[in-house]
């Protein structure tokens, strides 16, 4: 497998626990991943295609609900908040009855029309190094390089879980970054999330995290940079102090920038490799990687097992 992001990660686990023997190659170490960057809420966030993307998200939320029951050893808690802009026959239309409690927001919750919620928040500094821990628990094996091209790799089947990095591995330049930025800050005293978007299209949110407050977001496509922009920085800030004022004056912890693995659609598939191997790809999952990551390790894992066996 090349690539220890949350998608190879998990994609790692599901199938190091069906038997496979499974070694990982990552460029980084999981806590200098994109994923390490993401807020992380789970929720069926527009990404291609949509009618399996909304089927992997429902298998994850399956998941996540399951490891909500250990939330300080898994990552993931179950928490109360608001989408905002978003109707209610809208987002019933995404997860039909799977998530209880889903009803409009009442105006004390939420000024514009809102829909308020149960669901996963995802603390990724928790949850990444736990997925780690249950691969090596499995049997797995990680190694920290750089990968140059998948028919280097020496074994009958290569996964393909790089994110971005599919973009010069594969290569694929369809794959495009979607730069995000994030202000950690003392937490006031908020503990439900809220995501919003203003009149003028930018978004804020700000997400309940175990000693902190994560307050986003942008999204710029085809922004490469890394560093986190001051003033950036403190248009989030305000942008999340309007909706809350108490964030206002809360210490700035520190900055996080990460870019997402944007792509028309997510490719999830295989594909031969010379000399009779076969890759299966499970990279371009832009900003909803930790919503989808268990329905679609399951299914990399399915095309796995047939490229195994074929
Ligand atoms: C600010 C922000 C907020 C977000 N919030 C959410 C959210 O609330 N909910 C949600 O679902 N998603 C969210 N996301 C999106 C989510 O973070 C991504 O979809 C997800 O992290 C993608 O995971 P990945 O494993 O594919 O990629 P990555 O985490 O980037 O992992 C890629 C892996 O491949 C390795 N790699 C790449 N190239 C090579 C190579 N040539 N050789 C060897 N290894 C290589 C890297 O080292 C890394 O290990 C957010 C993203 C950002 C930036």
């Amino acid at each position: 497998m090349v690539g220890g992001g949350v998608i190879g990660l998990t994609t790692a686990v599901v199938l190091a626990e069906r038997g496979r023997r499974v070694r990982v190659l990552t460029r980084d170490p999981v806590e200098r991943t994109t994923s390490a960057v993401a807020g992380a809420l789970w929720w069926p966030y527009a990404i291609e295609p949509v009618a399996s993307a909304r089927r992997w998200a429902l298998r994850s939320l399956d998941v996540y609900e399951e490891l909500a029951d250990s939330p300080e050893v898994t990552g993931v808690r179950m928490v109360e908040g608001v989408l905002g802009e978003a109707d209610l026959d809208g987002a019933r239309a995404w997860v039909g009855d799977r998530v209880p409690g889903l009803r409009a927001a009442t105006v004390e919750e939420y000024a514009g029309q809102g829909v308020w919620a149960r669901l996963p928040l995802i603390d990724m500094s928790t949850h990444l190094p736990w997925l780690r821990r249950r691969f090596l628990a499995a049997g797995g094996v990680i190694e920290t390089r750089s990968v140059s091209a998948l028919a280097e790799v020496d074994a009958p089947v290569v996964v393909n879980c790089t994110g971005l990095g599919a973009r010069d591995l594969v290569p694929d330049a369809t794959v495009r970054p979607v730069r995000g930025q994030l202000v950690v800050v003392e937490n006031p005293g908020v503990n439900t999330w809220l995501v919003s978007t203003d009149a003028a299209g930018e978004m804020a949110y700000f997400f309940p995290q175990p000693g902190r407050l994560v307050l986003g977001g942008t999204a710029d496509e085809d922004a490469w940079s890394p560093a986190p922009d001051p003033a950036v920085a403190e248009a989030i800030v305000a942008r999340c102090a309007a909706l809350r004022p108490e964030i206002a004056g809360a210490r700035v912890l520190g900055h996080l920038v990460g870019l997402r693995p944007a792509r028309d659609a997510v490719r999830l598939e295989r594909e031969p490799l010379p000399g009779g191997r076969v890759s299966v790809h499970n990279y371009g999952h832009g900003g909803a990687g930790v919503t989808v990551a268990w329905g679609c390790a399951e299914e990399a894992a399915r095309l796995v097992h047939g490229a195994a066996s074929s």
